[in-house]
């Protein structure tokens, strides 16, 4: 009885894991232990946040998925292939960035005394071209309104 009622737990847990990680693998946006839950929610009603958040860990532990940490918040990559990433400053949007020569190039020029380099985790800060255009945007409603505010203060001083 305890025995079937551990089995049945274990399976369950695979069962969660193995759905976390199929999700993970679907998608390359990289998201966070909330993302992964609200979409594992739709076929596991009964999985909890927390639960999520284990199997993450577990998953990152063991090397099945990669944690990155953008903003002080973990991101999570089923992708384990060696690549890079580029992170925007605005909205946090992780793109994905296969250029392996880019390692090989700074492999070669690091020297540490006492040290073997053997790898190297490049991540580029940036912005994405909808924040830019988003920000644009936003500056030139700003300078309109600058515009439009002072016709009034001037309508206001006249009556
Ligand atoms: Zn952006
Ligand atoms: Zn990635």
């Amino acid at each position: 009885m305890l025995w079937e009622v551990l089995y049945l737990k274990k399976t369950r847990m695979t069962n969660q894991r193995l759905k976390i990680l199929e999700y993970l693998r679907s998608v390359k946006t990289h998201p966070t232990a909330e993302t992964v839950y609200e979409a594992v929610k739709k076929t596991l009603p009964t999985i909890t946040l927390a639960t999520v958040y284990r199997n993450l860990n577990h998953l990152a532990e063991t090397g099945e998925i990669n944690r990155l940490l953008v903003r002080g918040v973990s991101h999570f990559d089923a992708d384990t292939s060696c690549h890079q990433h580029a992170v925007c400053k605005e909205c946090g949007r992780i793109i994905d960035l296969h250029k392996n020569t880019l390692i090989q190039e700074s492999l070669k020029k690091i020297r540490i005394p006492g040290f073997k380099p053997r790898t190297v985790c490049i991540m580029i800060h940036g912005i994405c071209d909808k924040c830019e255009i988003n920000n644009k945007k936003r500056k030139e409603q700003r300078k309109k309104k600058k515009k439009t505010g002072k016709k009034k203060t001037k309508r206001l001083l006249r009556s």
